[in-house]
């Protein structure tokens, strides 16, 4: 059998691995490219698979670099069976049909390029089966799946796959386990990820290879601290999020700041449809969560929603926000303020130095997000310039990827390994992990795969 890795390897995004054997071709993950827009412009349409080929999909999760080019792959010809746990497929269908929308607003704007229309999304749905984490089930003949808790956003999974003997170069039945993305520990509202247990090889995630995080224990000192700094002088916090997880953690933290008066009373804006609808989403797959407080401390016994929060749906709702005079909170995607509303509240905000922007996300090269991180003194936005006077936080307590510590002691427990395969990093990243992980006394080859590099097993 025969693995080829089409994406994620270059840098964070476009996730997607191809296993063939004698009996078929399956795909884990078929992700978006995501980050510099001319260049995501170039690679998005390309699939380096024949969609008619491919028997089935697994999917590890619902972000978009690792949904987002299913219904391309649809559209190209894939006929088979989608699947993954029942919230993720959930997530992910709102997800594509999100991305549909913005295809289309920047090929207005900018020409780039449509992968395929909400319509395109339908067939998507219908071809996606629900998998329960931890059952055994087939993808084609001689190669079966499992999905295990990953613990990184709502209905996350690590995959195992197992291959039979058959159809490896020793004769003998080996397991593949692609990690999809790895969730910190100590996450307030999702269960811990689960301990590998048998694997021959590993596709491990390097997100943050080269860094420790902050306990997300920190998350309610750190924001409160950025609202008082902003808001208590009448200035506007603006946060970007990634509207699955990342929104809904927010949310969580700030319904026990507010409910316990712990930050100044302000309007606090959710501003991205995409969130909202995630969030019912959340709400509907509680049984798939494990919060760190009971339900009763929380007095409308919603821990996504609280006193002061205004959802703001329509496009209408959201222009209203910009003329609240006075002291805010908004929360807009996207996370790394590539795209969508948060672009708009940028635009008004980043030159007053009232104002104030929390990043609590990666910000991958390239992406306005980073730029502004990083300290630009300027910023273009709708080809408008604009001066960055506004304070700039960041905060990494609340990342949705464990840090390299989680990830090697992860890795450690896998049973009877023998290769590790670093992807979904960037690259000096990837080789600051490989010998971070040496040190660590893991002792298995750490190889870092090429771009549509097949390996042989
Ligand atoms: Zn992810």
């Amino acid at each position: 059998m025969k693995i080829t890795f089409h994406g994620a390897v270059e840098g964070v995004t476009g996730s997607c691995y191809l296993i063939e054997t004698s009996k078929g071709r399956v795909l884990v993950d078929c992700g978006m490219f995501q980050g510099d827009r001319t260049v995501a412009a170039k690679k998005n349409p390309v699939l380096d698979v024949d969609a008619k080929n491919i028997d089935a999909v697994v999917v590890t999760h619902a972000h978009l670099d690792h949904t987002g080019r299913l219904p391309l792959l649809v559209k190209k010809g894939f006929s088979g069976p989608i699947y993954s746990t029942p919230p993720t497929k959930e997530l992910a269908i709102l997800v594509e049909q999100d991305a549909a929308r913005l295809q289309q607003q920047k090929f207005e704007k900018y020409g780039d390029p449509v992968l395929y229309t909400e319509d395109d999304v339908v067939p998507v749905e219908a071809a996606w089966q629900g998998r329960s984490y931890e059952t055994t089930f087939e993808l084609i003949p001689g190669v079966s799946a499992t999905l295990h808790q990953a613990g990184h956003i709502l209905g996350s999974a690590f995959i195992s796959i197992e291959v039979a003997g058959s159809e490896t170069k020793t004769g003998k039945k080996m397991r593949f386990v692609f990690s999809g993305d790895i969730g910190n520990d100590d996450v307030p509202i999702l269960p811990s990820t689960v301990d590998i247990g048998p694997a021959d090889v590993i596709m491990v995630e390097s997100t943050y290879g080269n860094r420790d995080h902050e306990s997300p224990k920190e998350r309610g000192k750190s924001l409160i601290n950025a609202v008082a700094e902003t808001v208590n002088h009448g200035g506007t916090l603006i946060i970007p999020a990634f509207s699955i997880e990342r929104t809904q953690e927010l949310l969580y933290a700030l319904d026990e700041l507010v409910d316990a008066n712990m930050i100044k009373r302000v309007p606090i804006f959710l501003d991205s449809p995409l969130a909202i609808r995630s969030t019912a989403v959340y709400r509907k797959h509680e049984s798939y969560l494990e919060f760190d407080r009971p339900m009763t401390t929380s007095p409308d016994h919603d821990f996504f929603t609280f006193p002061g929060l205004v959802e703001t749906l329509s496009v209408d709702a959201s222009k209203e926000i910009n003329r609240h005079q006075g002291a805010k909170i908004i929360i807009a995607g996207s996370g790394m303020m590539t795209g969508g509303r948060v672009q708009h509240h940028l635009l008004h905000h980043l030159a007053n130095k009232k104002n104030g922007v929390l990043i609590i996300g990666f910000q991958a090269p390239g992406t306005l997000g980073r730029r502004i991180q990083e300290g630009a003194e300027k910023v273009k936005i709708f080809r408008e310039e604009v001066a960055v006077n506004a304070k700039i936080f960041s905060l990494d307590s609340f990342s949705a990827h464990g840090d390299r510590r989680k990830i090697t002691t992860w890795v450690q427990t896998a049973e009877g390994l023998s290769q590790i395969l670093l992807t979904h990093g960037d690259p000096e990243t990837k080789k600051v992990f490989k010998e971070y992980m040496k040190e660590a006394g893991v002792k298995v080859s750490i190889d870092i795969p090429e771009f549509k590099q097949t390996i042989e097993f």
